[in-house]
């Protein structure tokens, strides 16, 4: 990949398909984790704020950015619940990195598939710190386009061997399953969100609703369960019902942004939470014992988006998946813009 200070590589759609295919999805999202676990550990040198939100009555748009100093990056991200039943989707993402040194643009790419990739990284590292060591089943309730990278996540990184797939529509069941069909995780396709939590160690719920859903109710979590909550990602949209959050330990990412969107808006303001960062440090206790409930309530980070930008960045340079894109105004004169259009205006007639 050769890059001109005026052009940026872009990766489509496409290539990001061909990239997660030729490395493979479990190593991609290997891959990715270890660039989290890595960004994570060094949390407290990146700018950080709660997303940028811009609520409508049907979805929201939002804005995540950050930086460690050197880089900078962002993503642009929806969450429309409706927008299945319209054969559109629920989460579609773009996003950039740039060199923090000149704030030129250095990646412009696809970030719908990316995300899923990151969501799920994100997801099995937390459940790596804090399930128990001997979890090997999986409840994956909401089987929408998160849940194949989810299960996969946890394949390839927490050892898990089974996973109990629930979707209020069978569909979305079917199809996560017919995905999954060849791999060697075993599958059980369940009727309902009780007969999928029954004897898992982990339960992942990923739906997505606009409004407060109560997908898990407290009789369903029993002793030294791990959660990983992370479809209610908005202020009025959760998941759990709250008393399984009173009588579990929480982990989240970034305080400030989990209390508006996370499952602990339920909870008062000043409800203890921990960082997952810090459990990665040593900092902070992860799981005490196997009788703990511990719950991951994550909403998703912009430093998790920027560790798989700077992933794709890195990924680029072996492997050149992308178009190079005439980005950024170049004139000869860096004071000359007005000449740089003027000159343009010869060329075209010249064409
Ligand atoms: P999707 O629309 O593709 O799938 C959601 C699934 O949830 C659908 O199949 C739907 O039938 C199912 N569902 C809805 N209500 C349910 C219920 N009560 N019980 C069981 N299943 C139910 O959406 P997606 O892209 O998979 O995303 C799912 C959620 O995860 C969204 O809310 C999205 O905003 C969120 N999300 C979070 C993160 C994060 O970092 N935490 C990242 C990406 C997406």
């Amino acid at each position: 990949m050769t890059q001109n200070l005026n052009t940026v590589p872009f990766v489509s759609v496409e290539n990001m398909m061909q990239l997660a295919l030729e490395v493979g999805i479990e190593d991609c999202i290997a891959e990715i984790a270890t660039y989290i676990e890595e960004d994570f550990r060094r949390w407290p040198l990146f700018d950080k704020t709660p997303r940028v939100a811009s609520h409508s009555d049907v979805g929201v748009i939002e804005l995540m950015p950050t930086s460690d100093g050197v880089e900078y990056g962002f993503k642009y991200v929806n969450g429309h619940p409706k927008n299945t039943k319209e054969g559109l989707q629920t989460v579609t993402a773009f996003g950039l990195l740039a060199d923090v040194d000149t704030g030129y643009p250095v990646l412009l790419t696809e970030m719908t598939v990316l995300t899923a990739l990151r969501t799920a990284a994100t997801s099995a590292v937390a459940t790596k710190y804090l399930a128990r060591k001997n979890a090997h089943s999986m409840a994956m309730i909401g089987n929408g386009s998160q849940s194949e990278f989810q299960a996969l996540a946890l394949h390839k990184l927490c050892n898990i061997k089974e996973v109990r797939l629930y979707d209020t529509d069978p569909e979305a069941t079917r199809k996560c399953a017919a995905n999954l069909a060849d791999t060697d995780l075993n599958i059980v396709i369940c009727s309902s969100g009780q007969e999928a939590v029954e004897g898992a160690d982990i339960i992942t719920t990923c739906t997505a609703d606009k409004q407060n859903a109560t997908i898990l109710t407290d009789n369903m979590v029993g002793a030294g369960v791990h959660i990983n909550a992370i479809g209610g990602d908005c202020p009025g949209k959760t998941e759990l019902h709250q008393d399984i959050l009173t009588r579990s330990e929480i982990f989240v990412e970034y305080p400030e942004q989990t209390r508006i969107e996370g499952e602990i808006q339920q909870l008062d303001p000043d409800h203890p939470v921990t960082e997952i960062w810090q459990v990665m440090t040593g900092a902070a206790e992860g799981r005490r014992d196997d009788r703990q409930i511990t719950l991951f309530d994550g909403v998703g980070f912009a430093i998790e988006d920027f560790s798989a930008l700077r992933w794709l960045r890195d990924k680029l340079k072996t492997n050149a998946r992308c178009e190079m894109l005439d980005m950024i105004a170049d004139p000869d004169d860096p004071r000359d813009l007005y000449g740089m259009v003027q000159r343009e205006k010869q060329r075209m007639v010249t064409k």
